[in-house]
């Protein structure tokens, strides 16, 4: 719970002051229709990977497929309020590229939904498309064990760390609204881990934590998402977001302590990202040792 308040506060002073820095910005516009969306993020992807590289903060091999948006099929669509409306392939097509289906572009849409209609960088491509490379890079892991998904807390913990990489990293210094919004998202999950207690020892209900969520955050206006997203509390899930995050965060901030000016980030080298998750389950479970979860 300290952790979780403790980097609610840091989101919410960042959201603050990056707020305070663009006010005067233009406007940020909607995305035209689903095809320039799509457009947009094919761009997107490949403006991120130069990113990595010209920031040497991040390594991808080349041969890794890619994480691209395509319009949301009609057979799809009903469903989609259910969950994540994606391909993210398998270990039988890990070198097909992952899709993510997006309905049209509107101010009406969820949360997520609606940041990745004015930025497919936003909920898109540094949160969902790091799940997406992850899961391809661990389907390509030499080790077999390590191959498989077992849980998707540490995965979790990673694309949050990502988030906030990327905006201390410069990517979005040309797109002050979306600076913005990617430290309401680090609030949103901060304070998802304190709801997550709360609804574990019964001191709130459902309704009370979606209200919550709306009322501390300010941005979740669809009820629907609201619903699931606080149903999704219900099980125990979101309160090791801030821990896994910072258990990310320790590597390259030790390093950085030590080395000072010497310091290369690349903060989670590649087969640790690879190969994480399962690990870090398989010893809680005590199937395998060498690595601690927490
Ligand atoms: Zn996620």
């Amino acid at each position: 719970m300290l952790l979780a308040r403790h980097e609610w506060q840091r989101a919410a002073a960042a959201e603050a002051i990056l707020s305070q820095r663009h006010r005067n910005a233009p406007p940020q516009l909607i995305a035209s229709s689903t095809d320039a969306q799509v457009r947009r993020e094919d761009d997107d992807e490949r403006r991120l990977r130069r990113f990595y590289a010209d920031t040497d903060l991040l390594s991808q091999p080349d041969t890794l497929r890619r994480y691209l948006f395509a319009p949301m099929p009609d057979y799809l669509a009903p469903l989609a309020w259910y969950g994540l409306a994606d391909d993210l392939t398998s270990a039988a097509r890990v070198d097909q590229n992952a899709l993510r289906y997006v309905a049209p572009p509107s101010d009406t849409l969820p949360y997520f939904e609606r940041a990745k209609a004015y930025d497919p960088l936003c909920g898109g491509l540094i949160h969902e498309g790091v799940h997406a490379q992850q899961q391809a890079l661990s389907w390509r892991h030499p080790n077999p064990i390590r191959r498989h998904h077992y849980d998707s807390l540490p995965t979790e913990g990673i694309a949050f760390y990502h988030e906030e990489m990327t905006l201390l990293g410069g990517l979005f210094d040309d797109r002050p609204h979306s600076a913005t919004r990617i430290a309401n998202f680090l609030r949103l999950r901060a304070l998802r881990a304190e709801l997550d207690v709360l609804l574990a020892l019964g001191e709130i209900t459902l309704a009370q934590a979606s209200d919550r969520l709306v009322r501390t955050v300010r941005s979740i206006a669809d009820g629907r998402a609201r619903r699931r997203r606080a149903r999704r509390h219900a099980g125990g899930a979101a309160v090791e977001l801030p821990g896994w995050k910072t258990a990310d965060s320790r590597p390259p901030g030790g390093r950085a302590a030590a080395l000072g000016h010497g310091f290369r980030p690349r903060p989670i080298p590649r087969s640790a990202v690879a190969g994480r998750q399962r690990a870090a389950r398989l010893t809680t479970l005590g199937i395998a040792g060498g690595i601690r979860p927490y």
